[in-house]
């Protein structure tokens, strides 16, 4: 069992713990909220916004583009499962709703699909001392759902391996979205604040509405598209919210022995972007990333694609990785 990880980390566990409890209680009502936002913003672009915007032959689709993916990648964040331990694999459905494979893609025996020139090897596996179930390697209980997630990020909602990619898409077209409402959107703003004297308001909304709306999107804009960034970057060095620190605290213990962490599951940030949206030669096709439809993960959580040479992570021992334990 390792020693307790600095103050620092102590802390954050804490944080982390109180920010579960808090969104885990209040996510029904945050959905409610944020789904009456986006329909508001919806009807406030289409009423006063889109008619304005240049070039509509060419600019009208892609607008049509981002609402539906906003709205089919926030509906699949919310009802797709993370995907639970215990549960048996998940998938490929056959209605509409998925993504078709390609012909040549395969589907090995291990579970994990598509892949044919990585490294896979099979997770190592444990026994969560809460809930019983056995823990495939990236597994980590959720306080919130109290049951053990595969590649378990955070909970608002549940975020695990089956709907992560749908989380992110989420976030890029909120980000997408909300950055054209901003951007298409000012000289409306000046007019539904009178600043533009002689221009009169003559849309259904009610010009105190759509600036509340244009406000909210400036904030969501930035606090979204810092969100995203960050996720996005945690993506390219392959790792999840929970690893993040615990790997921060594996480079510490590799450096005081004069060695370097490696994180066995990082391949380089373009193989680790390919691998996470499932695009690619052995994946999905790439316009997977403009329609919101679902796909299966590359793996199934109880195998995982690592550096070529590694079995598991460089310079960290097996009686030194953190588990769930630490934060009782
Ligand atoms: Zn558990
Ligand atoms: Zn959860």
């Amino acid at each position: 069992m390792p020693s307790r990880p600095n103050w620092v980390y102590t802390c954050f566990k804490r944080l982390e713990r109180c920010a579960d409890t808090v969104t885990g209680a209040a996510g029904p009502f945050f959905v409610a909220i944020a789904t009456v936002l986006f329909i508001l913003g919806t009807l406030c672009f289409l009423d006063v916004i889109l008619p304005t915007i240049p070039w509509p032959w060419l600019s009208v689709l892609p607008c049509f583009l981002i609402i539906i993916n906003l709205f089919g990648h926030y509906y699949f964040a919310c009802t797709v499962s993370p995907g639970f331990a215990g549960d048996p694999p998940q998938r490929v459905g056959r209605s509409f709703i998925w993504a078709k494979r390609r012909r040549y893609s395969i589907s090995r025996a291990n579970g994990v699909h598509w892949s044919s020139h990585l490294n896979i090897t099979p997770a190592s596996t444990t026994t969560c001392p809460k809930c019983g179930e056995t823990k495939p390697e990236r597994t980590h209980h959720c306080r919130v759902c109290n049951r053990c997630v595969l590649k378990y990020d955070h909970h608002c909602p549940c975020v695990g391996l089956h709907n992560e990619r749908h989380f992110v898409m989420f976030m890029a077209y909120v980000t997408l979205a909300t950055f054209c409402f901003v951007a298409f959107g000012w000289p409306h703003l000046f007019t539904a604040l009178g600043l533009y004297f002689d221009d009169t308001w003559e849309h259904r909304i009610s010009p105190i509405l759509f600036t509340i709306i244009y406000l909210v999107c400036l904030v969501m804009c930035l606090a979204v598209g810092t969100m995203l960034a960050w996720q996005l970057w945690s993506v390219a060095v392959a790792e999840t919210a929970v690893e993040s620190y615990d790997h921060e605290y594996y480079r510490k213990v590799a450096s005081s022995r004069g060695e370097t962490f490696q994180n066995s599951y990082d391949l380089g940030s373009l193989n680790n972007l390919r691998l996470f949206f499932n695009i690619g030669k052995d994946g999905y096709p790439i316009y997977t990333l403009i329609l919101p439809l679902r796909v299966l993960p590359y793996t199934d959580g109880r195998s995982w694609a690592r550096r070529h040479g590694l079995e598991r992570h460089h310079g960290v021992r097996a009686d030194e990785e953190l588990t769930d334990e630490e934060d009782n």
